[in-house]
């Protein structure tokens, strides 16, 4: 099948998580089954090609599974995006709200070397304010963000308008 296809195949809607009235989609058996795994790396690896970026910037912590197979695929590093308080050393911060709660993400002051193009990367696009705060923070860290790719969007949440002129790549939309 068409990875499209696999992914929406393997999506299990978790309803009322984390709270009442939202569905929350689990990605997690696209990651634990290996050949579906592999076909995913490999279709947005394809799709962005590996000079298009320089690094790969991965948001927790899904985001890092993805980040970091794209990573080795391409010959790349791979930067942690983190929640806040994880990173030991000077880092910036931003706080943004998401589809449920609040949230603050932070990177290292010095991740990045100056103009290196960074490639995005997390699980779901789903309001885009998670994908707004790394956008943020990569630029205020020297980085320059080449786009961004994800496995699942939910359109109707409108998060690419947020991220725009930059490019959202989505294995699916929904
Ligand atoms: P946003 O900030 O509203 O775009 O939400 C995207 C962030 O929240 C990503 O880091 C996702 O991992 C997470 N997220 C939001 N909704 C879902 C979902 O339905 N399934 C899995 N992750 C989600």
């Amino acid at each position: 099948p068409e990875v499209a296809a696999l992914v929406a195949s393997r999506v299990v809607d978790v309803p009322d998580f984390p709270k009442p009235g939202i569905v929350f989609k689990d990605l997690m058996p696209l990651f634990s089954d290996g050949p579906v795994f592999r076909r995913m790396i490999d279709g947005i690896v394809a799709y962005h090609g590996a000079d298009s970026f320089d690094v790969v910037a991965g948001v927790e912590a899904r985001g890092f599974v993805i980040a970091a197979a794209m990573a080795y695929a391409t010959g790349k590093g791979v930067v942690p995006v983190r929640k806040a308080g994880k990173l030991p050393r000077r880092t910036h911060s931003a706080s943004y709200e998401l589809e449920y709660g609040e949230a603050t993400l932070e990177v290292h002051e010095d991740a990045f070397v100056a103009g290196q193009r960074v490639l995005v990367v997390d699980d779901v696009l789903a309001t885009g304010g998670t994908a707004g705060a790394a956008l943020e923070l990569v630029e205020r860290a020297g980085g320059i963000v080449s786009g961004f790719t994800v496995l699942m969007e939910l359109s109707f949440l409108e998060g690419r308008r947020r991220l725009a002129p930059r490019t959202v790549h989505a294995l699916l939309t929904v």
